[in-house]
Formats: structure tokens, C-alpha cells, sequence
């Protein structure tokens, strides 16, 4: 068993060396002595991001309030800047990307706006795999309108704990649905769901679409615009490497340009009527009306940097390694990890175009065996009861990291190394 694990270094080797994207790794600042694979919670910084955050306090140290204006970039237009260039890692026209807010927050000014509810059209369409914050945010919006969350919530069911289908999805589209808020990638197992199909039939049934993109900008291609998808969120401190807390990005189809947002603020005014000052909220013509407040420029400011790395690579690219990644830890882990004594499996779907960036493997000592590869210096994360995520990111990890992972994991489990560690949750892991 050992020496079929060792055959794989090789082509590890060779993986490395072929990888066009391989010198994008010096750019990043990995954690000393560190397989850092948990890109897809928080990705790295960048000398790039430290070099435009550095930028940015400096405009700010030496032209105060004048920053506004005369920054480079002036910040008055960075959420407008920098959405037109994070549109085009999703498929997007430049004036319907907005850098703003956080992804919470802009679910709740969204969801909002498109989920109008008239007659007996009034539930939500969303499942029971979703990150609970999304669904948090669907539930108060119902409850603003008066309606009851179980009544007109609809969850849709996962048939295995893990996957959707995408058909059972649909079958929940009718004439009682005013409003579909789904995840394009699950974040326990990594599941890409088919948008195109999804808002093909949401819409074929007059029901507005948006996505939660938060685990998949950065790590795979979207067409938002081709496929008329209605609205979408992401967050940026995943695999776009924007920092804690980043400021998010959100997408509004062009089509709805007109639509009024339902939680106005101040910075969606037209930039040119903005310090007017008058009372009378006079929208800005594009997707910047969904603003609300002043955009947080230190906070948005390493995504300079990050973002000029992905123009540079380029998404294809991007995507390209993250599925050769996915699929040579899948394949260890078939050949050299699922038997017994080791016991591990695979939740993530195999085929490439229903996969996003991360793959999660499942075990039911998964929590005790994320702590013993931290304990090694292998920083992966556990989502509860039994998945150990796994996100291999195209930019800055190697396929020597992954075989690594695939030794460390043969003897923790060999040497039971993760019975030294007590069951008690951490608050984060
Ligand atoms: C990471 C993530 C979020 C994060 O929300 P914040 O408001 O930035 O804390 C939301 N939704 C999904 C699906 C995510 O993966």
C-alpha cells in the first residue's frame, strides 16, 4: 500500500512541473511550514493585495479626505472599478458588478428587491443543504412581510445528505413560487448545480433567480449573463484572497436596471447627484443603485491586488487546474484510501461540470483526523458530522501538497494518531 501511494509522488512531480500556472505560487505568502488547503474559508494574501492595501493607506496618510477624488484609484469610483473587473471572472457586463457591502448584507438588500410577492404567489424556493446565513436571510425577509418561514419556505430535500437534484429542484417551481435564492456550489460537498438549466426553468415559469456565488467566484467560470440569471452574490476572502472580512461583490442582470432597491442608502444614488445632497433618492442608472453605504476601501483594497491575478492567469486556466487538483485527490484517494483500514469516501460528485472547487471526504472520525493534520501542520477544515473539506486552490497549492495530504492521512490513520485528540468542537475549525 505504501510503496502504490509513492508511484503518485512521481506524477505529482510531473503535474508540477507541466502547471502553467505554477509561478503564481511565489506571489502568495504561505504560512511557514504549512499545507495550507482551506483557501475555500480564507484564501492567502498576496504581495499583490499587500502592495495595494500599502497603496491605499498611503493615499489615505497623505491626502485625507481628498482620497475621495484624488486616489489612485479614487475611491469614490472603486466599487464601480473594481465590480467591472471582477465582472469578467463571472460573465458579466462591467456596469452590472458592484463591489459592496458584505454577502450577508446584500442578500438581504437583493433577495428584498426581486422577492415580491402578490396573491397566492408568495413562497421562496431554496434547500435544506444551504449556508445557514442564506437562509436566515430569506426567512426574515419573509417574516418582514408578515409570512410564516414554514408556510412559505420552501426547503428543497437532499435524497443522500450531500447532493441536489437539480430536477428536484425544479419540481418545486410553480405558480406559488414568487422568488428562487439558491447556492451555485454547495459548501459541505462541493456540488456545482447546473445554473443555466435551474434559471432556464425558473424563468420559463416567470420566477426571478439569484445565486449565492460564494463558493464558486474565484475557482470556476460563471456566465451570469448568458444565462439571464436574474441577480448574484459572492463574497471575496474565499478563493478571490481578498482578506477577513472583505468586501463582497453582488450582480444584477441589466434588465432590472429600472427595479427600485428595497433597501436604498446614500452610496446608490447616481454619482453625480450624490453630494446634492437632497432628499429625493435619485438612483444611479446601473447595478451601483443596489449600494447602500460608503464602500469600505480598506476593506475592498487588497482586491486590487487579487484581482490582477486573475486577469493575469486567467479564470480557464484557473478552472482547468482546480478540476486536474480535485481529480488527483479523488483518485488517491480511491485507490490508496477508501479500503479498509482507512475507510475514507468521497462526497463530491466525480463528473467536472458538477464539481466546484473543494472536495469533500468523509470519514466518521472526520473531526479527530482534521485535528491530527492540523496538529501536522496541514490546515484543511471539518464541517460537521464527518466532512473534511479539501480545496486545492489553482494559484497558489501544488499537486505534491495533495500527495502529502494522502500520506499524512495513510498514517494518521496507520499509527491511529487521531485518538490522541478529544472530541469536544472547536468554535472554529
Ligand atoms: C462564505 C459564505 C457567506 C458569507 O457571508 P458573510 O456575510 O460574508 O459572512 C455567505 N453565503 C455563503 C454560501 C458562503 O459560502
Amino acid at each position: 500500500m505504501k510503496t502504490a501511494l509513492s508511484s503518485f509522488r512521481k506524477e505529482a512531480a510531473r503535474l508540477d512541473r507541466a502547471d502553467p500556472l505554477k509561478n503564481f505560487r511565489r506571489r502568495f505568502f504561505i504560512p511557514s511550514g504549512t499545507t495550507y488547503l482551506d483557501g475555500n474559508s480564507l484564501g492567502l494574501l498576496s504581495r499583490d493585495s499587500q502592495a495595494s492595501l500599502e497603496k491605499v493607506l498611503k493615499s489615505w496618510k497623505i491626502l485625507g479626505i481628498r482620497g475621495w477624488l484624488d486616489a489612485d484609484p479614487p475611491w469614490f469610483y472603486l466599487a464601480e472599478r473594481l465590480g467591472a473587473r471582477c465582472a469578467a471572472l463571472v460573465g458579466a457586463e462591467p456596469d452590472e458588478v458592484i463591489l459592496s457591502g458584505t454577502t450577508t448584507v446584500n442578500i438581504h438588500a437583493l433577495v428584498n428587491t426581486f422577492y415580491q410577492p402578490s396573491g397566492t404567489r408568495t413562497k421562496i424556493v431554496a434547500d435544506e443543504l444551504d449556508f445557514p446565513t442564506d437562509i436566515y436571510a430569506l426567512k426574515s425577509a419573509l417574516k418582514l412581510r408578515g409570512l410564516d418561514p414554514a408556510e412559505h419556505l420552501i426547503l428543497v430535500c437532499s435524497r443522500d445528505g450531500l447532493t441536489l437534484d437539480e430536477r428536484d429542484i425544479v419540481s418545486r417551481f410553480d405558480d406559488s413560487v414568487a422568488l428562487v435564492f439558491l447556492p451555485s456550489v454547495l459548501y459541505r460537498s462541493g456540488q456545482l448545480l447546473d445554473m443555466e438549466f435551474l434559471t432556464l426553468e425558473a424563468q420559463a415559469r416567470g420566477i426571478p433567480i439569484g445565486f449565492d456565488c460564494s463558493h464558486s467566484a474565484g475557482a470556476v467560470p460563471h456566465e451570469l449573463d448568458r444565462w439571464a440569471v436574474d441577480f448574484a452574490v459572492w463574497c471575496s476572502y474565499k478563493y478571490l484572497n481578498g482578506g477577513p472580512g472583505a468586501t463582497a461583490f453582488f450582480y444584477v442582470n441589466r434588465r432590472h436596471f429600472g427595479a427600485e432597491p428595497a433597501l436604498a442608502g446614500w452610496f446608490g444614488s447616481a454619482k453625480d447627484k450624490q453630494f446634492d445632497m437632497s432628499l429625493h433618492f435619485e438612483p444611479a442608472p446601473d447595478a451601483g443603485r443596489w449600494q447602500i453605504s460608503s464602500p469600505s476601501i480598506l476593506n475592498a483594497a487588497p482586491l486590487i491586488g487579487s484581482l490582477a491575478i486573475f486577469e493575469e492567469a486567467g479564470m480557464a486556466a484557473v478552472r482547468e487546474k482546480s478540476l486536474g487538483m480535485t481529480r488527483f485527490l479523488m483518485d488517491m484517494v480511491d485507490r490508496f484510501l477508501s479500503a479498509e483500514p482507512y475507510g475514507f469516501s468521497i462526497g463530491t460528485p466525480r463528473e467536472d461540470k458538477r464539481r466546484g472547487g473543494h472536495v469533500a471526504l468523509i470519514h466518521p472520525e472526520g473531526m479527530r483526523i482534521s485535528e491530527a493534520l492540523r496538529n501536522r501542520n496541514v490546515i484543511p477544515d471539518f464541517r460537521p458530522p464527518d466532512i473534511i473539506r479539501i480545496a486545492p486552490v489553482a494559484l497558489y497549492n501544488t499537486y505534491m501538497e495533495l500527495w502529502r495530504l494522502a500520506r499524512h492521512l495513510q498514517e494518521i490513520i496507520d499509527g491511529r494518531e487521531y485518538e490522541r485528540f478529544d472530541r469536544a468542537r472547536k468554535l472554529i475549525s
